[in-house]
């Protein structure tokens, strides 16, 4: 098999992250591409397992010594990106890598590897739906979800540069579709 990736990206809050886990426990050829982030962690997140937890400086340290396929700030002063050394160990394993990354990131990957990748955007039904979901989660505080609509609105047109856009209205149909567009993309 050729090394493959697979991007999911969504504005904050539109399913991504639901999906992927659920596409990871469907296929074990698939592994998840761990992000570095300079955030801090939150409430049960563990270094090596949801993020690289690193410190701005060595997060800056890194890009200089251009250890990153992409990275970004994605929100307020927080970096998050990709480590080449991430892509390599999963293909080292002879595994499907799987980016659960912001909508620009997402692009850029595809971007880089344009036959290797297959990119799936996840389209929130409408942004109020987007905002109540936000909400729901209860995990970003008030003026955080207004920053992340803001940032939807916007991130809704990169939408036509992936592959396959998924709405995700109803989550069972969602993971269907997602099943079955990864399923084709493996076996292909
Ligand atoms: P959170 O702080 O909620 O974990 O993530 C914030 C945003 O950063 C999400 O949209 C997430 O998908 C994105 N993100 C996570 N890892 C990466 C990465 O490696 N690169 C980019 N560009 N965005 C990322």
């Amino acid at each position: 098999m050729t090394n493959k990736l697979i991007v999911f990206s969504a504005p904050s809050g539109a399913g991504k992250t639901t999906l992927v886990k659920y596409i990871l426990k469907s296929f074990s050829e698939i592994q998840f591409s761990i992000s570095a982030t300079s955030r801090k962690a939150r409430g049960e997140e563990r270094d090596g397992k949801d993020y690289y937890f690193l410190s701005n400086q060595e997060f800056k340290a890194r890009i200089k010594n251009d250890e990153f396929i992409e990275y970004e700030e994605v929100y307020g002063g927080n970096h998050y990106g990709t480590l080449k050394s991430e892509v390599d160990r999963i293909w080292k394993d002879k595994k499907i890598a799987i980016f659960d990354i912001d909508v620009v990131g997402g692009a850029n990957i595809k971007g880089m590897f344009p036959d290797e990748t297959l990119s799936i955007f996840v389209m929130p039904p409408s942004i109020e739906i987007l905002r109540e979901r936000l909400i729901e989660r209860g995990d970003v505080s008030k003026q955080e979800i207004d920053v992340r609509i803001k940032k939807a609105e916007s991130e809704l047109d990169y939408a036509s540069k992936f592959d396959n856009i998924i709405i995700n209205n109803d989550l069972e149909e969602s993971k269907k579709i997602a099943h079955t567009l990864i399923k084709e993309f493996i076996d292909e």
